[in-house]
């Protein structure tokens, strides 16, 4: 069993000073524990913003190639530790090994190259008028992430607040902390200067919170629940953060009626169930023209009854367990909640997949049709692989529908025209929107509109979310 019994602080792996008891991370594959991992406390929080602090003045005044150059040195770190990341992460939540090494290493790694990149051609000054404006970096960052795409979430805050100048504490979520720490190892023997990169693990409401009521933490940035960033944004308030979200969602695939439903119904489903549904922006309400329901209903059960639910380590499944055993009968309740509503239940339903009622957090990945698009099952985040069919009269009552739940974050549309998609598109009160199984872009900003959140991560947009912007006026 792994242990991680140290946090990560000023350069040094150090006992936490409090006594809290260590979490255990537990494989939704085998329900067995993995690992234990240290609690941290308030004043491990006050040690780790201490070392940020006094590290952030050296840091943001490096020639920016420098720091571009520890970018390069932690991506190559990485890079050698690729299947350690993704063994790591298919542990603790879950996601089939093959996706993980392409989806939840791969992409990380990525990042960590693609800010160093970055960095070195962004413009962090101009003249306007009598005016010099310059970008510079915020301060110390406060970094708190959640499990489904565990370094993911972190390289997208990490490596963006790092090439911008920024110290960090990062807090990762108990359920999925694994990689965090390899991240840590990476940074400390890339030779990071020291305070420059802070970890300290442990529970949202004791670490997490100390950390957005910090007085010296000067941003928050999370991804997370809706109902968490409210919590983090309140506690910021008192000290004015910038508080940076990226939340829940119920995106919308639109499926025009010029669209190849063969295609667009498989490439909606896919969207609904990545990750066994635990993806921020799952495409998890399918929206078809009245006309086609029975056509499209058909496709997607075809679709979905492929799916090979089992084991993550074996090669052959294509969707493993949920991340934890309260993920399984949260997707559980949202089933029995669309089943109370009328739905009809086309695939699927509550309990195990056949043949998985032994151990493990699987579940059955299940189609509604006929879905009202004001009932829960549409208008709630289930995070997990459920989707619901919602069927439309024309294309004003497809956009009315997707853009009426109180989540902006994503959707898809589909069509036989990527100009007519993009018209729907533009429509959408959302922060990204795939146009015929558009895929993601990490140049590309990514957020949400209404409670999705705010801010955005990735590309250029990802680096000015982490700095400052002055002014100097000369008298010309
Ligand atoms: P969560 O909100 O429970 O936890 C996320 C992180 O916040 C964890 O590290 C947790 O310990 C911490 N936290 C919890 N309460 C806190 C508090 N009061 N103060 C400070 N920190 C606190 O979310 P989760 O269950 O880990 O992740 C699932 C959620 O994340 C879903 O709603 C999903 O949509 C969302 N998500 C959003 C994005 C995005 O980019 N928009 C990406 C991935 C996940």
């Amino acid at each position: 069993m792994i242990q991680h019994d140290k946090l990560y602080i000023g350069g040094q792996w150090v006992p936490s000073v409090g006594s809290e008891s260590p979490s255990t991370v537990t494989s939704p594959a085998t329900e067995e524990a993995i690992a234990t991992v240290v609690r941290g406390t308030a004043d491990d929080v006050n040690l780790a913003v201490k070392a940020a602090r006094g590290a952030f003045d050296a840091w943001s005044s490096r020639p920016v190639a420098e720091r571009a150059g520890f970018l390069m040195k932690i991506h190559e770190g990485l890079k050698a530790r690729a299947n350690d990341i993704a063994q790591a992460v298919t542990s603790e939540m879950g996601m089939p090994l093959k996706q993980s090494v392409r989806i939840q290493a791969g992409s990380p790694i990525a990042a960590f190259k693609l800010y160093a990149s970055l960095v070195q051609s962004f413009h962090f000054e101009e003249e306007v008028g009598n005016s010099l404006v310059v970008r510079e970096a915020i301060g110390v960052v406060a970094a708190i992430t959640p499990w489904n795409y565990p370094l993911h979430q972190i390289a997208a805050k990490v490596a963006a607040a790092l090439a911008a100048g920024c110290t960090v504490v990062l807090k990762p979520s108990e359920v999925a902390p694994l990689d965090a720490f390899i991240l840590a190892e990476v940074v400390h023997a890339a030779g990071l200067p020291a305070g420059v990169f802070n970890l300290v693990t442990g529970r949202g409401t004791v670490v997490g919170e100390a950390m957005c009521s910090h007085p010296d933490v000067d941003m928050v940035s999370f991804t997370g629940s809706t109902r968490a960033g409210r919590r983090i944004s309140e506690l910021g308030s008192a000290t004015i953060k910038r508080v940076a979200l990226e939340l829940g969602g119920k995106s919308a695939s639109i499926i025009l009626d010029d669209a190849d439903f063969p295609t667009a119904v498989k490439g909606s489903v896919g969207a609904c169930f990545l990750n066994a549904g635990q993806t921020c922006t799952a495409h998890t309400r399918m929206l078809v023209p009245e006309s086609r329901y029975e056509e499209a209903a058909k496709l997607a059960v075809a679709v979905t009854q492929a799916y090979k639910v089992g084991d993550p380590f074996d090669e052959t499944s294509t969707m493993g367990p949920v991340a934890s055993k309260a993920q399984r009968n949260t997707v559980n309740e949202y089933i029995e909640i669309g089943l109370a509503e009328g739905a009809e239940l086309l695939t699927g339903g509550t309990g195990a997949p056949e043949g998985l009622d032994g151990k493990g957090y699987y579940v059955r990945p299940t189609v509604f049709g006929r879905v009202k698009p004001e009932s829960r099952l549409a208008q709630e985040e289930v995070f997990g692989p459920v989707l619901a069919i919602i069927t439309y009269k024309d294309e004003d009552d497809a956009i009315r529908i997707a853009n009426g739940t109180p989540y902006g974050l994503s959707g898809g549309v589909w069509s036989a025209s990527d100009e007519r998609a993009q018209q729907v598109a533009r429509r959408m009160r959302t922060g990204q929107v795939d146009i015929n199984g558009g895929t993601f872009n990490m140049l590309a900003p990514f957020g949400g509109y209404k409670q999705s959140g705010n801010g955005r991560e990735f590309g250029k947009y990802g680096l000015e979310d982490f700095l400052e912007i002055k002014s100097f006026q000369f008298k010309r």
